[in-house]
């Protein structure tokens, strides 16, 4: 019998970290721990409410202007979403529509997969060696696309330029995006690398770094005629992604420098103080240029020790997949006195 079940598009949906609504010490999902900067309050305190009745500026040009200016780049080649994630989502549609298979590595954000089964888009996901380390290898040979964080998430681990550089300029046949999610935190860009080749995007967010996952805020920078094909499709799907308050305050963000700056110099220390507490308590990880750590145990279980630290009001993320990380446990770096709680937590636990 025919029924209109055969004609549904059904997908397994991404699972975002838990948002709990009591208090608790949330390492779940990488926020960072501090708020953004003071003058974003200020705007967001001043806001005109006649403004409101309007549709915000569809081409979003305040917000263009300042992160082109931010990132010393035309403004011809910056593109804003609601959070990257609404940037990659669209970069999937608009940059992989070949027959060859995208490729991203076997254990990375994993949305990845999610966009790619529900655009339909074929796909190979290449195993990242027993040190968490991308082969370069792995893409080397012709295919309809490549996206890869810079570092890695959940793993934390960083490659140089270089490294992006050699597969761009292999891949004239089709785009790379760099997932710059968690560059802030103390790796390079590649936005540099859009200068020189045509075929390669970095996508941003002020989800982590500028501590504005509230806000949905993320934005793209590549060559011109990339920019103006995501336009294209952004256009076809829903003119107006980004409200008037939150144009307004993404713009805030990057007029405080120094704010931004100190608010990261803090979270890396932090990190680094977790490192060696960690490893004292015997975990091992990859060394992480993010603000998370992905930790395993040397003796137990990654599911006990998540949920005895959520007993105790601790939150952390698993993945029970791929199998190979499921001992492992991604802590996002939060304030000194979290983290503190955090280890005295595990001394109790371990
Ligand atoms: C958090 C994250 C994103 C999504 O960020 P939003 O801007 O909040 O949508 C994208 N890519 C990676 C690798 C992330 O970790």
């Amino acid at each position: 019998m025919t029924t209109w079940k055969s004609n549904i598009r059904t997908v397994v949906p991404y699972t975002p970290g838990e948002q709990p609504k009591q208090k608790v010490i949330k390492l779940n999902t990488n926020e960072n721990p501090y708020p953004p900067s003071p003058l974003v309050g200020k705007v967001i305190s001043s806001i005109d409410l006649d403004s409101l009745r309007k549709y915000p500026d569809p081409t979003c040009d305040n917000l263009i202007e300042a992160l082109a200016k931010y990132h010393s780049v035309d403004k011809s080649k910056v593109f804003v979403g609601v959070g990257s994630d609404d940037v990659l989502a669209m970069s999937f549609i608009t940059f992989f529509n070949s027959k060859l298979p995208i490729l991203f590595p076997d254990i990375t954000y994993s949305f990845y997969d999610v966009w790619a089964d529900l655009f339909r888009i074929p796909y190979e996901q290449k195993l990242l060696d027993d040190d968490f380390k991308i082969n370069i290898d792995d893409y080397s040979k012709p295919c309809g696309g490549i996206i890869i964080p810079n570092p890695n998430a959940p793993t934390g681990v960083a490659e140089p330029v270089e490294f992006f550089e050699k597969i761009v300029a292999a891949h004239p046949e089709c785009v790379v995006i760099i997932d710059e999610a968690y560059v802030d935190f103390g790796s390079n860009s590649c936005i540099g690398l859009t200068d020189k080749y045509d075929n390669v995007i970095i996508v941003r967010t002020y989800s982590k770094s500028r501590s504005m996952a509230g806000n949905r805020i993320g934005y793209a920078i590549g060559n011109p005629e990339l920019i103006k094909y995501l336009s294209d499709c952004k256009f076809s799907f829903n003119s107006y992604t980004m409200d008037t308050i939150t144009l307004a305050v993404g713009v805030a963000s990057l007029e405080d420098d120094e704010y931004f700056k100190a608010r990261i110099a803090d979270v890396i220390k932090t990190r680094e103080w977790t490192k060696g507490k960690l490893a004292e308590l015997g975990f091992s990880f990859p060394d992480s240029k993010s603000n998370f750590i992905f930790a395993k145990h040397e003796s137990k279980d990654a599911t006990y020790i998540f949920e005895e630290l959520k007993k105790k009001g601790i939150y952390v993320r698993h993945f029970s997949k791929p199998e190979r990380i499921a001992n492992y446990l991604r802590i996002s770096i939060g304030t000194d006195e979290e983290m503190q709680q955090l280890i005295e937590a595990l001394r109790d636990i371990l």
